[in-house]
């Protein structure tokens, strides 16, 4: 599947910018195109796969290009402004090859909190082909004001698009690491995950077809829940099979759907789907699901695939379960699971206490401090003069 990709923000540009660096390194070509936002010139400047020329930065005239400090509302308004710039770069893309607009963002900040729904709604108004968007989920250490961001982003963003993918940094730091190191693994987690899920459809000059394509009326039908999506993922490793003479003298049988072969495709969809997902949620709260199982085609058992959707069937209690096999040059097998329009999500119900929390606490200061300000410069009865 063909997408465009608007990449808003610090996390938004950094992680379209490892989505571009994955597709290419890969020769995967799910990337038709891809845009930086921003209201900060430095964190642009920082990008390594998306040249200036596939840069704008909003708000200049009010943030001179400073960013606009987790003020996500300030965000919102700055893009607002000069989203015009943004949809004059999308204007020049080959929209004729696109099949989806995805838009990405970390929520708990400024620029792309606030800029990434308002880039998602005029892209719908434009376009016919889906909008979908990637948001980031601050990790709970970090704050009030990034989870009130993140808690009030989610609800307008979800709003305006056609599905929302989350990740959850909360779910996925390390401690140990820096800031920074940690930031890169976590995005080259999700190239990993989006290249195989929206790569799956698309094939390489010389490459093998799938024996069960998925393409993009798959991806699309899979997202068309609306709502929130999850991808969970698992990879083992394998040995090559073996090849001529050697291989014909050792090996009893050349059926890959064999008990081991299925064994292991069932067992790998099943660790992608109870391990780690993007966001940790209950899977019984799954509206659709989509498996991939991604490697070299003698590797992928046919029967271990069909047995993995029904296995997912009963596990999400939907009969809305698509699969199919994506065929690359690789020692490991891996296999993507999406979990599409789930609605029991703790880590968003928490998010919200807590952001309600914040913005009480936060409106509390706000009408006291008036006040203290007035006791703390006045001195009562004997007051001072001013001096003007
Ligand atoms: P903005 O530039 O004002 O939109 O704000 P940032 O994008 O810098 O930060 C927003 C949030 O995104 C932070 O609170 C972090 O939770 C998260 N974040 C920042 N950089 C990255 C990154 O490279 N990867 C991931 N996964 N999250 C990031």
């Amino acid at each position: 599947m063909k997408l465009a990709l608007i990449g808003v923000g610090q996390a938004g540009g950094k992680i379209v910018d490892s989505l571009v660096e994955y597709d290419r390194r890969t020769r995967t070509g799910y990337i038709v195109d891809a845009v930086a936002v921003n209201s900060a010139r430095a964190d642009l400047k920082g990008l390594q796969n998306i040249p200036e020329s596939r840069q704008v930065l909003v708000g200049l005239a009010r943030v001179k290009g400073h960013g606009v400090g987790a003020d996500n509302s300030l965000g919102a308004d700055v893009t607002a402004e000069d989203v015009g710039d943004v949809l004059a770069m999308v204007d020049n893309f080959p929209i004729h090859e696109i099949d989806a607009f995805m838009v990405v963002a970390g929520l708990g900040g400024g620029t792309g909190s606030g800029g990434a729904p308002v880039i998602a709604r005029e892209l719908s108004h434009i376009y016919t082909e889906p909008v979908y968007g990637l948001g980031v989920l601050p990790a709970s250490d970090e704050g009030g004001i990034y989870t009130l961001n993140a808690a009030r982003s989610l609800q307008t963003f979800v709003k305006e698009v056609d599905n929302l993918l989350l990740f959850d940094n909360d779910a996925w730091r390390k401690t140990g690491e820096s800031v920074e190191s940690g930031y890169r693994a976590l995005n080259e987690e999700l190239a990993r995950r989006l290249g195989i899920l929206f790569g799956a459809g698309e094939v390489s000059e010389g490459g093998s077809v799938a024996e069960s394509v998925v393409d993009a009326s798959e991806i699309i039908n899979t997202l068309s829940t609306g709502g929130i999506s999850t991808i969970g993922y698992a990879s083992v490793e394998i040995d090559r099979p073996k090849r001529g003479l050697l291989a014909r003298l050792t090996s009893d049988s050349d059926d890959i759907d064999d008990g081991d072969s299925t064994n292991r495709v069932t067992s790998l969809v099943r660790r992608a789907a109870l391990g780690r997902l993007t966001l940790p949620c209950d899977i019984s709260s799954t509206e659709r699901g989509l498996v991939i199982v991604a490697g070299q085609p003698n590797a992928i058992s046919r029967r271990g695939i069909e047995r993995a959707r029904t296995w997912l069937e009963e596990e999400t209690g939907t009969m809305e379960i698509r699969g199919g096999d994506y065929p690359v040059n690789s020692d490991f097998l891996g296999a993507v699971v999406l979990l599409s329009g789930v609605y029991n999500v703790p880590r968003v119900k928490s998010l919200q206490a807590v952001a309600i929390e914040a913005q009480r606490n936060m409106l509390a200061k706000q009408e006291t401090s008036g006040t203290a300000l007035d006791e703390l410069v006045h001195s009562g009865a004997e007051a001072l003069d001013p001096l003007f």
